[in-house]
């Protein structure tokens, strides 16, 4: 059985030059792979109490869901500024060049939730950390941050201290 670091495709030099992009469309087109990325990610949550899945835009999504899905969870989405109808609260966080906002539905998590936060990938830990700050401004509790993959050059993980973080794949 192919491991799933197999199935991850990686472009030099996209999207800028010097970057080693990570796909994950190699992935998620092999039906094996994909089964193999889900089902790692679930392993992640064993032993696990949670309430809610949120997964951030819009790779977020496409792992958020089926874990939802499978473990008879409800799935949160964190959009980007924009997009979500009904009343929202946002969160701007710095990019390498700029800023990005990402928000949630004011009704999409209750005071007292235990919260599953998904994406498919931790680099800075900008993204995930914004999304941190709106779930607990709603009241939730971040129980576990789960990643298919980590770039751990980048050091995400010392923005995610105190909180329990998990990958699938490390990549030095
Ligand atoms: P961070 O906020 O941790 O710096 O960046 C993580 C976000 O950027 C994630 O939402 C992720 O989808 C996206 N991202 C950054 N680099 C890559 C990459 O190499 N591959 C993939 N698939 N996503 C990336």
């Amino acid at each position: 059985m192919k491991k799933i670091e197999e199935y991850v495709r990686s472009i030099p030099d996209f999207p800028e030059p010097g970057i080693i992009f990570r796909d994950i469309t190699s992935v998620l087109q092999d039906a094996d792979g994909l089964q193999l990325a889900i089902d790692s990610m679930i392993k992640l949550l064993d032993g696990v109490d949670f309430d809610v899945v949120a997964g951030t835009e819009s790779r977020g999504f496409i792992f958020g869901v089926p874990i939802a899905y499978e473990m008879h969870k409800p799935f949160v989405p964190v959009r980007k500024k924009g997009k979500l109808p009904c009343e929202t609260i946002s969160q701007s966080y710095d990019l390498e060049y700029g800023q990005a906002t990402i928000e949630m539905h004011k009704d999409s998590i209750k005071p007292g939730q235990k919260v599953v936060l998904v994406d498919d990938l931790i680099a800075t830990g900008g993204t995930i950390e914004a999304a941190i700050k709106l779930v607990e401004q709603l009241g939730g509790e971040v129980v576990k941050v789960i990643f298919l993959m980590e770039l751990a050059g980048l050091k995400g993980r010392e923005r995610l201290k105190g909180y329990d973080v998990a990958s699938v794949i490390t990549y030095e």
